[in-house]
């Protein structure tokens, strides 16, 4: 049964809260999209959703449905889980999905808590800063879906919803659990339905975590998910785990896939291309699909090991990006590149791949959904951020690289024992 249940409001961020919980001692299972059938075996669920910038209503429904299935699951606490640079619009979608699984879980009052001090996002006075910067001055207000144009998070999310948003400040906070617990109570009783919590250390988080024990629902990123564990381990609910990242045992063949054009990830093909096989595809002067996904497979034959990686690479340098964006349009060029990796990723398991790198957030996506796979069971970290995870069905030990994560030799490290 599962103790846990999240619905994170989009991929990655599911997948970092899943790598927060394991880290402290929770397995932890994420599930793609709604899930359908009985969930997975483990102490956390995460659903994750892509309903950051879906329409509202459909956010809505969504949430409610993965709401339904982790408490037909066994979970006790929910947890709404999105960026912590609080990606949304003034039509939501943070107000209106919290409003409605409040509403359902009958809470009246919960956390939102987005702070994640180790990635340098903190809460001060309702304030929410990324690294020394006002949120509103960070980039964030240039984004092209969410721009964040307001730093104060009482009135962004007061924007959202109908129900008052108190906060719990940063001399509360320091107070530790007790004094967090009384000033909920307080925000509670004088009509407020959410506090925004201050938070700048992970010592703040694990308090406020701790104040959180009882509620129905909290909403937060996932720095606030680390002291939570511990109020199951106190419930009586959770053991003490040394091996909430254990995975069964990784076999079969190596190998890399890449649609990221990023620079770190540019940077690691660089790397692998002095220790590994590398194929570097030029979408460019072969815009076709299936006609790249033909030249992998005659490149790969005979190349396969399950001593050291191969590395495929459709990734290009921004001047090659743009070239065929001009070309075919942005979505056409992101779509025709996404198609031919899926499909490699494809013939790879296809002929013995058990342990595959795929680097690239939306990359990540198209290979998931190719390989037909509902879930992911998270294991240790490669670096943080990017853990192993063991996908079903199917038993494919897979590692999902948005494009500015790991370190120059990651293709590498990750298959190291
Ligand atoms: P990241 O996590 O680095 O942002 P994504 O996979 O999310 O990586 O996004 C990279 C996008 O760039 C994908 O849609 C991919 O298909 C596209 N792409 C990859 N290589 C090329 C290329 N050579 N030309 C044009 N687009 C490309």
């Amino acid at each position: 049964m599962a103790i846990l249940g999240c619905i994170a409001d989009d991929f990655t961020g599911a997948t970092d809260l899943a790598a927060m919980l394991v880290a402290n001692g929770m397995t932890t299972v994420q599930v793609i999209g709604v899930p359908t059938g009985p969930l997975p075996d483990a102490d956390a669920v995460v659903v994750a959703l892509k309903s950051r910038t879906a329409p509202v209503g459909q956010a809505v429904a969504e949430s409610l449905a993965a709401c339904e299935a982790l408490l037909a699951g066994g979970a006790r606490q929910i947890f709404f889980k999105y960026c912590s640079t609080f990606d949304s619009t003034d039509e939501g979608n943070i107000g209106p999905v919290a409003d409605a699984l409040s509403r359902r879980l009958q809470s009246g009052f919960a956390i939102a808590c987005p702070a994640f001090p180790a990635n340098a996002r903190s809460i001060y006075q309702g304030h929410l800063f990324v690294g020394a910067a006002l949120l509103s001055e960070s980039g964030m207000e240039n984004h092209p879906l969410t721009p964040m144009r307001d730093a104060n998070l009482v009135r962004v999310l007061s924007r959202q919803t109908e129900a008052r948003v108190g906060l719990v400040p940063f001399a509360v906070v320091e107070q530790g659990a007790n004094a967090i617990r009384r000033d909920f109570h307080r925000l509670r009783d004088a009509g407020h339905g959410y506090a925004i919590t201050d938070a700048v250390t992970d010592a703040h988080l694990r308090e406020i975590g701790t104040a959180c024990a009882g509620h129905a629902l909290i909403t937060g990123g996932s720095g606030i998910a680390m002291g939570l564990p511990d109020n199951f381990r106190a419930q009586g609910l959770l053991p003490e785990r040394g091996d909430a990242a254990i995975l069964p045992e990784p076999r079969g063949m190596m190998a890399v896939v890449t649609g990221s054009c990023s620079r770190a990830t540019l940077g690691q093909i660089g790397l692998a291309r002095d220790h590994v096989p590398v194929l570097e595809l030029d979408a460019l002067a072969t815009p076709d699909a299936r006609a790249l996904a033909a030249q992998a497979r005659a490149w790969m034959e005979g190349k396969l090991s399950d001593e050291r990686p191969i590395v495929i690479a459709a990734s290009a340098p921004p001047e090659k990006v743009a070239a065929l964006q001009q070309k075919l349009g942005r979505d056409a060029a992101g779509a025709l590149v996404e198609d031919a990796v899926a499909t490699i990723a494809a013939d790879l398991v296809a002929r013995g791949v058990g342990r595959m790198v795929v680097a690239g957030g939306e990359t990540s996506g198209a290979v998931v959904q190719r390989l037909g796979i509902t879930s992911l069971r998270i294991g240790r970290q490669i670096d943080p951020g990017v853990p192993w995870t063991y996908a079903e069905p199917g038993g494919l030990h897979l590692a999902l690289k948005s494009g500015n994560f790991g370190a120059r030799d990651f293709f590498l490290k990750a298959f190291q024992p």
